[in-house]
């Protein structure tokens, strides 16, 4: 791969310059893509302007002038055949001056807009003109760029790549005729010199074949790239576990229910990637209250009838503390031994705890980040289990699969259904198991959308909701500028809970409190003996309180839609009917309302999630993943989507038949490393 540095004509400021835009080699130069496109391919005559519309005008400076009032302007009246056009600088250099004397013959280019004198044009581009000035004879590119960095050296140095034989093709004779695309060089070149009758808006909306046929390359990459590691997993060594005979059979007996069909599939699923001699990487996806816990732990006996340590890692205090218990409940019958270990213990129950996993004794390990710590250390790790994956980073999870030899299965878990372009792309890397289906006997959430002025009414239903029993949530708004105005938002909404129900227990937990106060305050509530529970958005994952059966939510249109079914989540996890409702500022913008609709009218995760990502993009949707897997640039999954089954199918079949092409179009979509960070 050519080093950009190897170019004779780039200069080290150039070379240095084009290293901002993270661009190192030729290859990346020659894909660094146009934004949009200026048409200086012909000249308009004043009397055809059209405010709004772009435009290259061709005259004489008739007029120049520096004006102080209303504020300091540099004021040029252009004049060709047709009329006059007036050009204006609001800030300008003297040299400007010079260049607009009267008698100047310029060629200017802007947006025209209707001024108090009829059109003008602001902060034009200005070009003299000469003898033999021609028109372009293609589109102007106009690239990304930095600062220092100008257009027209960009647009030289790209002009000076495409001569340096870059523009191999990739894949194989035949392919992309057969797709109807143009070739990899026909489509870099002229996306970035198309002709001057090209489709503007299929420019702009990467729709033309050009940019469907790069938008193809970079998908076919993606996969080629996750289906290799997918590959490669086949090749590294993992504990290979018997079928359990025992354990498992003796946890489903001593349960009060049965599995749902969706769950036993799943289980089958796990069960049989653990026979394997290869590292399962499976991902288990289920809305929330679908009943992951449990599946997750037949797997972890499984491990542990084998011989093997089990580690499960959860995202919180509050949530991990919640699993350990359950795990206590479910495993201390049968005579398995559970450790606990998070960041918040005391150095002398941290050191115990490291003890016995690093002997051996701790056959399950339940804990927070700190089981990531380098210090912690096991004695045969077979199996680690990651609850709400989507909050752990990429490099914490490549930690843990290091804390076995041989490698350790690893098991992921979601509430946050990733939408199926997603799981195609940036997850084809992992199996897919899905639980599509909840524990039967759950009465749906009732979804409520109220405004903020019938505050009062909700509190009488909190009130009575209480009276009868059941217990309540009060999640407050969301403050994601500060900590510290999250914390007083927190105290003053439980002050005014105080006040409004002095016949009630109510509880207060925020991400502030100290570890064994947040758990102090969970098992209250957990057990009954708090009623209302006061709590920012802390308890957005995972926590399980069945008899809770109502939530408010305090300025809903903050949060996102994921964020916002998890926490209604929360509830209606028993068998009485459940409540949440969504409180709101008046004068929503016109996104909220839409967001806000969609959680008002759909129970489902997947389509929930699917309408997050159309919302926010898949960068803010992927959210820490992303620091460990490079963003597609030109495709995009919701437009492309067809493009994304294509480039699918075509991977398997060019890993198969051409290992030469493959590696070829690696190295050029992904960089010199020709690899996507593991995962
Ligand atoms: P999540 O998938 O959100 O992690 P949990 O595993 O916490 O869900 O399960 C939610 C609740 O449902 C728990 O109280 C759990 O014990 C219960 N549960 C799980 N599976 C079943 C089932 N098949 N039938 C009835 N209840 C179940
Ligand atoms: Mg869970």
């Amino acid at each position: 791969m050519t080093n950009l540095s190897e170019i004779k004509a780039f200069s080290k400021p150039l070379v240095a310059n084009l290293a901002k835009l993270g661009i190192s080699n030729l290859q990346g130069l020659l894909l660094h893509l146009p934004l949009r496109y200026i048409d200086e391919t012909h000249i308009t005559a004043v009397r055809d302007l059209r405010a709004g519309e772009a435009a290259q005008v061709e005259g004489e400076i008739v007029h120049a002038e520096v004006t102080y009032k209303p504020r300091k302007a540099l004021i040029a009246r252009l004049e060709d055949a047709s009329g006059q056009l007036t050009l204006r600088f609001l800030h300008f250099y003297p040299s400007q001056i010079a260049a607009l004397k009267v008698g100047t013959k310029l060629r200017v280019y802007g947006e025209v807009r209707s001024g108090f004198f009829g059109y003008e044009l602001v902060h034009p581009t200005c070009k003299a003109v000469g003898e033999k000035t021609t028109v372009a004879e293609t589109l102007t590119p106009v690239y990304p760029t930095v600062a220092g960095l100008t257009q027209g050296s960009l647009r030289k140095a790209i002009a000076i790549a495409l001569t340096q034989n870059g523009l191999n093709e990739t894949l194989p004779a035949g392919v992309y005729q057969s797709l109807h695309f143009p070739s990899f060089a026909a489509s870099v070149k002229s996306l970035h010199n198309p002709p001057p009758d090209a489709d503007l808006q299929g420019l702009e909306e990467k729709t033309t074949p050009e940019w469907q046929r790069l938008a193809f390359d970079e998908l076919l990459a993606q996969q080629l790239s996750m289906r290799k590691h997918y590959a490669s997993r086949r090749s590294v060594d993992a504990p290979q576990f018997k079928q359990s005979k025992q354990l498992v059979s003796s946890l489903l007996k001593s349960l009060p229910f049965a599995l749902t069909q969706a769950q036993q599939k799943v289980a089958i699923e796990i069960e049989r990637d653990l026979t394997q001699p290869h590292p399962m990487q499976r991902l288990l996806q289920g809305d929330v209250g679908s009943g992951k816990t449990i599946v997750a732990c037949m797997a972890a006996l499984q491990s542990i009838e084998s011989g093997w340590q089990v580690a499960l890692m959860a995202p919180t205090e509050i949530l991990a503390e919640q699993h350990f218990r359950k795990m206590l409940g479910w495993l201390t019958p049968l005579n398995i031994k559970i450790a606990w270990l998070t960041g918040s213990q005391n150095k002398k129950d941290r050191e115990a705890a490291m003890q016995t996993i690093a002997d051996g004794s701790a056959q399950f390990v339940v804990g927070t980040h700190a089981l990531f710590q380098e210090a912690v250390q096991f004695k045969k790790l077979g199996l680690a289990i990651i609850d709400e994956q989507h909050r752990f980073g990429v490099q914490q999870r490549l930690a843990l699969r290091q804390k076995g030899q041989p490698e350790p299965h690893q098991l992921m878990m979601t509430a946050t259904p990733i939408p199926r372009t997603l799981s195609m792309s940036y997850y084809a890397d992992l199996d897919v198991s899905v639980i599509d289906e909840l524990p039967p006997g759950r009465t749906p959430i009732v979804t409520k959308l109220v405004s903020d002025v019938r505050r009062d009414e909700i509190l009488q239903r909190v009130r009575e909701a209480c009276a009868q029993g059941n217990q309540a949530y009060w999640v407050c708004p969301l403050i994601e500028e500060s900590e510290a105005l999250q914390l007083a938002t927190a105290n003053d909404t439980y002050a005014l809970m105080q006040h409004e129900f002095p016949e009630l227990k109510i509880g207060l937990v925020h991400g502030r409190m100290k570890p064994a106060e947040k758990q102090a305050v969970m098992a209250a509530f957990s057990a009954g003996e708090t009623q209302l529970l006061v709590a920012t958005t802390v308890i957005e994952v995972g926590v399980d309180v069945p008899n809770a059966s109502l939530m408010v939510i305090e300025h809903a249109e903050r949060m996102g839609l994921s964020q916002l079914h998890q926490l209604r989540g929360r509830v209606g996890r028993g068998a009485a009917k459940s409540t949440c409702i969504l409180l709101y500022q008046n004068k929503l913008s016109e996104t909220a309302r839409a967001r806000l609709k969609v959680i008002y009218e759909s129970n489902d995760g997947f389509a929930i999630a699917q309408a997050d990502l159309n919302l926010r993009g898949p960068g803010e949707f992927l959210g820490v993943r992303q620091s460990g897997v490079p963003m597609l640039k030109i495709a995009d999954l919701n437009r492309d989507a067809a493009l994304l089954n294509v480039a699918k199918n075509m991977a398997e079949k060019l890993l198969k038949e051409h290992p030469a092409e493959v590696e070829q179009h690696l190295e050029r979509w992904m960089g010199s490393a020709g690899e996507l960070v593991k995962v």
